[in-house]
């Protein structure tokens, strides 16, 4: 059995930040528990790939001020050229030109995962991957945690499990029923999402005057874009993959997209030299085993993801329960900081109550 004072369930960015702060506040008794065999949930760059989040807005303060602090440059979505809309099967191509007065959606440099090796690095010591968390006990002063990995205990706990994914935990006792359903009803922001991500030696689209840019939801790719890095020695073209291809092999798959992208990029498409595909729902540390239909409705934030759990010992944390930008690593950033004040002041309350 493990003890801690505080255990945070999940290495994604909100988990992250927590424990960072946790540091920069002076506590060091901490441990953050990781299903997968690696950190950053749904931030994940694999060959220079964005497969999981990729942009972000200025307007998103909390993640722009993190960057800042943690010394990591963005740049501007490459956009220049024609841009390709295909809205009908039957019609030609439409083409069209990004308005270059209005702002551009940022990219991180170095790949989203920059964020996550930053600050994994400042807590490295504290991670242990491999552990996916299977029940939570409440045990009056303190919680249970049975994992894959062995028993942990901890005065508090801080979970960033996306909700919905949180319901297949074992709660003892069981948590209140208005908290299950806003977390069964919570959709897990791109879980149902693939990505596609395609290298190549030169830009050849570039080259004609073409963005990268492919826009439409009746091919194989509904959204396309250049995904090249920001020194512009390395070249790549990244999307979203038509949730209908789903159900098909990987290979008539790839032979579709590419077939697809021909048409509107050129022929050079097949000279790429790497393919890479994530089918997120495919993803067990994501996304639930069934995929039937997806409702997304305004539950990010709910007030029950705000309030505390197992005599305040449980705490809910993630992007979905984000009052500010939830789903986005905005909503992560947020709920990250927001959890790590609530976590000190519940234990400066409690020396409060004993002195
Ligand atoms: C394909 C895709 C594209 C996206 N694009 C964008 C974008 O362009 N811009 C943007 O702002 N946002 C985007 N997002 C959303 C963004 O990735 C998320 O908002 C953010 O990464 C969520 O961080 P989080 O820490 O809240 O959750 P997560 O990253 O999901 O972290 C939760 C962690 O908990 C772990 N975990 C799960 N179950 C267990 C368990 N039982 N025991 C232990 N650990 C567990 C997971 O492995 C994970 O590490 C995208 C997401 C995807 C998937």
């Amino acid at each position: 059995m493990t003890k801690a004072k505080y255990i945070i369930i999940g290495s994604g960015v909100s988990g992250l930040i927590t424990a960072n702060k946790l540091l920069q506040a002076g506590e060091s008794d901490f441990l953050i528990l990781e299903s997968r065999d690696r950190t950053g949930g749904r931030v994940y760059t694999d060959n220079g790939i964005d497969l999981g989040a990729t942009w972000f807005q200025k307007h998103h303060v909390y993640l722009t001020q993190l960057l800042k602090e943690l010394n990591i440059p963005s740049y501007n979505q490459y956009s220049k050229g024609k841009s390709v809309l295909v809205y009908n099967s039957m019609a030609p191509a439409h083409y069209f030109e990004t308005d270059h007065s209005a702002p551009s959606a940022q990219r991180i440099m170095g790949g989203s995962y920059s964020l996550i090796n930053a600050l994994a690095e400042k807590v490295k010591d504290k991670i242990l991957l491999n552990t996916k968390v299977l029940e939570l006990t409440d045990k009056e002063d303190n919680i249970e945690i049975a994992t894959t990995n062995g028993i942990f205990v901890a005065t508090k706990v801080v979970t960033t499990i996306p909700p919905k994914l949180a319901t297949a935990i074992k709660y003892v006792p069981e948590l209140p029923e208005n908290i299950q359903k806003v977390m069964q009803k919570t959709h897990t922001w791109m879980s149902n999402a693939i990505k596609v991500g395609i290298t190549f030696k030169t830009p050849f689209w570039r080259n004609k005057n073409l963005s990268g840019t492919v826009i439409g939801q009746i091919g194989p790719v509904i959204e396309l874009y250049d995904h090249s890095n920001a020194q512009n020695t390395e070249y790549s073209l990244m999307g979203f993959v038509n949730e209908g291809l789903r159900g098909i092999s990987p290979e008539k798959r790839k032979s579709r997209i590419l077939t697809y992208l021909e048409t509107y990029l050129g022929e050079e498409i097949k000279n790429y030299t790497t393919y890479l595909e994530k089918d997120w729902s495919k993803d067990r540390s994501t996304s639930c085993e069934h995929l039937n239909s997806v409702y997304m409705s305004p539950e990010y934030g709910n007030a029950l993801f705000n309030m505390n759990y197992f005599n305040n010992k449980l705490l809910f944390s993630g992007t979905e329960t984000a009052t500010h930008y939830g789903g986005y690593l905005e909503g992560a950033v947020y709920s990250g900081l927001h959890t790590a004040k609530k976590l000190i002041s519940l234990v400066d309350q409690q020396k409060i109550k004993l002195e």
